[in-house]
């Protein structure tokens, strides 16, 4: 890589550091347990360019590669996850605007998309279908310049404080194999449009997740991503490798962050006359979380290189996804055991991470998949 992209990516990695620091941190604690949407914090991300970070310069956006996109995710993560998931999803959509939209698709949203003005994500999954998403149930009936959408979307990130969702949907009911009936649309809210329901979660609390109910919605055939019908799971699992980087990149950011409150915490605390950091039952926890986050990362790393190089990476971006989560998940289990009683406390932040953590193993495709994804990419590129 260039000293010109080195210096680029140091700059913005270092204005994202000073948000986080300034902005965020002192917040964190009373937004999170409050679930309250960060709204101030949205604005600032506007103003960082974050909600077009991997939009191209030509419409808008930062046009940063996912290896620098990777370090953001990381470092906001590190700080509070709830506010990637704000401009992860947003982004995602915007990825299948770019790649698969028409050009007028890309003139008209990617600049409002980059500036923030128009914010969303994905609307893929259904109260009774995620993983398997050819199931789906969500219709869009040709009538006229028009298309009719009826069904029900759930667990939505942004759905609340959103505008604009890529919305999966059946155009043809009974296509065989059931995937030439898909397509996706950009769906903006308005009359047959309506937010259900804010759901209740466990973790990842101040980004609203919502169930969407659309009855005899409306939509101008021109939002149809790319113009033809039936190539909608396409066009959504197209984002899921850059979608899989990004959760990846979060699960090393709470990783990171479960580590460090587990050094700094080992350190203060004292049993049997010295710092726990010196037992050594602490010190074999330490070394093997500290493996595991710096693991996770050259993971990510790797899988956002090969994405960057424009080359498949389903295989490499489901290890980075697998490892990196379940390290999340590891660390941050690891870190509240060290805190003892203290890390059960609402009043430490390890117990936040260990509620956010889990998230990680279920989106994007759950670590399920991704052994399954992994398993037959490794079949299908070494064949005997
Ligand atoms: C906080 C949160 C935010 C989310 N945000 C979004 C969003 O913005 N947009 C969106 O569209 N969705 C979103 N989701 C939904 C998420 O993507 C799904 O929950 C996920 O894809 C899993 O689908 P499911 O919950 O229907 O589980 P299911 O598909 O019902 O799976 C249940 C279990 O069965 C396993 N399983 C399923 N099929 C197989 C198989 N073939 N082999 C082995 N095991 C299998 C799974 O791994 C899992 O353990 C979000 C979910 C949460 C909790």
């Amino acid at each position: 890589m260039s000293s010109d992209f080195d210096k680029q990516e140091a700059l913005i990695l270092d204005s994202v550091r000073r948000f986080l620091e300034r902005e965020v941190k002192p917040f964190v604690h009373k937004l999170e347990h409050d679930d309250t949407y960060p709204e101030a914090m949205v604005e600032r991300m506007k103003a960082l360019g974050l909600f077009g970070a991997t939009i191209a310069a030509e419409h808008g956006g930062l046009g940063l590669s996912t290896t620098t996109y990777a370090k953001i995710v990381e470092l906001v993560s590190t700080v509070w996850m709830s506010l990637s998931g704000i401009f992860n999803s947003h982004l995602i959509m915007a990825a299948a605007v770019e790649r698969f939209g028409t050009d007028a698709q890309k003139s008209r949203f990617l600049p409002r998309f980059a500036a923030g003005e128009i914010r969303g994500g994905l609307a893929l999954t259904e109260p009774d279908c995620g993983t398997d998403l050819q199931a789906i149930r969500t219709t869009a009936r040709r009538a006229g310049d028009h298309y009719v959408v009826n069904g029900t979307k759930t667990w939505i990130s942004n759905g609340i404080h959103g505008q604009c969702f890529a919305l999966l949907v059946k155009t043809d009911p009974g296509a065989e194999p059931r995937h030439r009936g898909m397509s996706l649309f950009l769906a903006e809210k308005g009359p047959g449009f309506a937010v259900s329901r804010k759901l209740e979660k466990l973790g990842y609390k101040g980004i609203d997740s919502a169930e969407l109910v659309f009855t005899d919605y409306r939509i101008p055939a021109d939002r149809l991503i790319g113009g033809s019908e039936g190539r909608g799971l396409q066009h959504a699992l197209g984002g899921l490798e850059l979608g899989r980087i990004n959760v990846a990149a979060r699960g090393v950011g709470v990783a990171q962050a479960a580590l460090n409150e587990a050094v700094a915490y080992s350190q203060i605390r004292k049993t049997f006359g010295k710092p726990i950091c010196q037992h050594q039952a602490i010190q074999l926890k330490l070394g093997e979380m500290a493996t595991q986050v710096q693991a996770a990362r050259l993971l990510v790393e790797d899988a956002a290189r090969i994405y960057d190089r424009g080359e498949r990476c389903d295989m490499e971006a489901g290890m980075a996804k697998l490892f990196a989560t379940e390290a999340a998940v590891a660390c941050s289990l690891e870190s509240m055991r060290i805190h003892g009683g203290y890390g059960y406390s609402k009043e430490f932040t390890v117990e936040r991470l260990y509620r956010d953590a889990p998230l990680l193993v279920i989106g994007e495709g759950t670590n399920e998949m991704q052994r399954l994804i992994i398993a037959r990419q490794l079949i299908e590129r070494n064949p005997v």
